[in-house]
């Protein structure tokens, strides 16, 4: 299945996606993971993302495109896929389908994860990653035994430089004036499905997994 999923920041899209994609067994694809790998790593490509990560901006669409038309060439994205944070923009979807279409294929579902302000800013405060196998944590919700220690891999736990507050303010206006319209954009061509993202991971993955079932996924 080839799949998208879009949402806010900190709807759940990176939990979620980890679950469905193993579900599905198709290849979880995050442009934001693979700007944050590129940071870490200090090449080109990552110094360029970081002017606009750091500042709660969306990368420029031409470089986003060129990443994922190189990602989704790999082999293992052939039989299926599932995008979490791309497309971000109108032209990112358009350069999407007109990439799948080339290759004689199209998206089946895009899944809208949805869920108000005040939750995604909760979420967001509290957000914490592994460095070592990139499970996400919260503070709260999905609080780690050890404040600062990954359950699942010994890894170190770290805060976002973008999940301060001053920088969650401007994600959340990115997303309202450029990505929202990918809900129309994907709602006239038939493709949207809107899950309540609310409430336990677990129940959300129960609703997304639902919901994939009555598409045939
Ligand atoms: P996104 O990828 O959409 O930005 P994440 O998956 O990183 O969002 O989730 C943002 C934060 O919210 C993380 O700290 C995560 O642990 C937490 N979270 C995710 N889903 C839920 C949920 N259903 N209830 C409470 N917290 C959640
Ligand atoms: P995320 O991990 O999805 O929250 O993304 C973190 C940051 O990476 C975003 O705030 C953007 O700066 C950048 N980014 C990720 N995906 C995209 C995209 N599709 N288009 C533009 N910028 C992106």
């Amino acid at each position: 299945m080839r799949l998208v999923l879009v949402g806010p920041p900190g709807a759940g899209k990176g939990t979620q996606a980890e679950f469905i994609a193993a579900h599905l067994s198709v290849p979880k694809i995050s442009t934001g993971d693979i700007f944050r790998a590129n940071v870490s790593q200090g090449t080109p490509l990552g110094l360029e993302a970081k002017r606009y990560m750091d500042d709660g901006k969306l990368v420029p669409d031409e470089v986003t495109i060129n990443m994922v038309r190189d990602r989704l060439a790999e082999p293992d994205a052939g039989d299926g896929f599932l995008l979490d944070g791309f497309p971000r923009t109108v032209p990112q979807a358009v350069a999407l389908d007109k990439l799948l279409a080339d290759l004689g294929t199209q998206l089946e579902l895009v899944m809208e994860l949805v869920v108000d302000d005040d939750e995604v800013i909760r979420r967001l405060s509290g957000r914490r990653q592994c460095r070592g196998c990139g499970k996400i944590w919260h503070v709260e919700f999905e609080a780690p035994s050890r404040a600062d220690l990954c359950d699942r891999c010994g890894g170190e736990l770290y805060q976002r430089d973008d999940d301060k507050p001053e920088v969650i303010a401007k994600r959340l206006r990115e997303y309202s004036d450029k990505t929202a319209p990918l809900v129309d954009y994907y709602g006239a061509q038939g493709k949207l499905v809107g899950i309540d993202a609310t409430g336990p991971v677990e129940d959300v993955t129960v609703r997304a997994i639902d919901a994939l079932r009555s598409y045939g996924g």
